[in-house]
């Protein structure tokens, strides 16, 4: 069973080729640039043959699924023989608005469907629809499936999904959280429930989904019930280059101070700020704990700022779920820095939360990191949206009936 899943942005078309039955990544790539001069296509098999950034000038979307359907095709390098041999495609869409609580196969409905939520996902939605009706030219036959970053949260509760804003804003239109990378949330604490000694049913646990964008779920017996974005990512924690959380009066006091405009004032809010704005260094955390490590204040204090901000969302979520049994840290961040884990931890002991500071140095693999005497049980575990997309287009297609689902290797 072989399933494309397609990451599509506004200039980027990312792949991976899953074979579930053989437990393997069998191709992935990445067209760059496309459509905007210099574009860029990499490409690597399970058979280690690799493209490294070759250029190759793709001009749409469609050029771009074009280079990867002949990386898959082609004779020297076969990867399958005919596009019969992938059985379903699935799409990460970022925004499904009010409209999707699930995924959803590919129609024509559908389509129009997803040209409603533009309003809510206008950076990324359109992006998303370039890559599905490129598919869907070069690919005519195979089945494709829409997984949406929000539909995770679409179980939230309107006293956590209301904004305290004029109630005709949700009415007329829909103004309220939604939250994100409900994709990964979803993986993690699915895996988490199968890991922990609690009861999966009722497990509350909370999901800190940490990369260059950030995000915390409340999740109890695998709904997720608050989350830490909103109606866009940006808020909740302070990020790579996004601010999280401010008053929200200050995106007019900054218009007026300088005469800014609105969209001044979201590139400021969302590509300039973050841990990047305070320290003036980058919005990477590797480069941020050299900088702090070498003495830069500014270094250190966005750092400060992101573990602070991090456990107060936490122990927001305890009052949420009413006691915490577990969490689980994931992405980039979440995966890779005992540093982050150990500060966050610590300022969480009177929830009865302690880690083991050996388990803890763990870097990007699945381990448990609470001491045995932990009342609240941590785990790092690797999230892999590609292959809940995959899992979800297979339940999707009803191609599961076929065959025991698998993580690939
Ligand atoms: P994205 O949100 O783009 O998917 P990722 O989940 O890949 O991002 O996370 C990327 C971030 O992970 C990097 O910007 C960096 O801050 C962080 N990161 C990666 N490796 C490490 C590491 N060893 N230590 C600390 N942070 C790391």
């Amino acid at each position: 069973m072989n399933i494309l899943v397609i990451n599509s942005g506004s200039s980027s078309l990312k792949y991976q080729l899953l074979d579930f039955e053989h437990k393997v990544v069998m191709a992935k790539g990445l067209c760059e640039r496309i459509g905007i001069g210099g574009s860029l296509f990499s490409h690597s098999d399970s058979n280690g043959f690799k493209v490294e950034k070759e250029e190759y000038e793709m001009k749409d979307h469609r050029d771009a699924a074009k280079r990867m359907v002949d990386a898959l095709l082609d004779p020297d390098h076969p990867i399958i023989n005919s596009l019969s041999e992938i059985h379903g495609i699935g799409h990460r869409v970022v925004h499904g608005g009010p409209i999707f609580s699930e995924p959803a196969i590919v129609t024509e409905e559908v389509k129009e469907s997803i040209r409603e939520t533009y309003v809510w996902g206008p950076l990324h939605n359109p992006a998303n629809m370039m890559g599905i009706e490129a598919c869907e030219k070069l690919m005519p036959g195979v089945p494709q499936v829409c997984v949406f970053d929000t539909a995770f949260h679409q179980t939230l509760p309107k006293e956590a999904y209301m904004y305290g804003i004029p109630y005709r804003y949700y009415e007329e239109h829909k103004i309220r959280r939604y939250g994100f990378h409900g994709t990964s949330h979803m993986f993690v604490s699915r895996r988490c429930a199968e890991l922990t000694k609690f009861k999966p049913s009722t497990l509350k646990l909370v999901s800190c989904h940490l990369g260059n964008g950030s995000s915390f779920a409340a999740v109890q017996g695998g709904k997720s019930i608050d989350t830490s974005m909103g109606l866009t990512p940006l808020a909740g924690i302070i990020m790579g280059t996004r601010c999280g959380d401010i008053d929200p009066a200050i995106g007019p006091f900054i218009s007026q101070l300088e005469g800014a405009s609105c969209t001044d004032v979201d590139r400021i809010l969302n590509s300039e700020s973050g841990v990047k704005g305070i320290s003036g260094v980058s919005s990477d955390f590797r480069d941020l704990e050299a900088a702090a490590d070498a003495g830069n204040e500014r270094a250190q204090l966005a750092l400060s700022m992101f573990y602070y901000q991090a456990s107060k969302i936490i122990a927001s979520y305890a009052a949420v779920l009413n006691g915490i049994e577990a969490i689980v840290f994931t992405a980039g961040i979440g995966e890779n820095d005992p540093k982050m884990r150990q500060a966050v931890c610590d300022r969480l002991s009177y929830l009865g939360v302690k880690l083991d500071p050996e388990a803890n140095k763990v870097r990007g693999k699945e381990r448990k990191i609470s001491a045995e005497d932990s009342a609240v049980e941590v785990f790092v575990i690797s999230t892999n949206e590609e292959l809940s997309i995959a899992r979800q287009t297979i339940e999707m297609l009803d191609l599961d009936k076929c065959m025991v689902v698998d993580k690939p290797q």
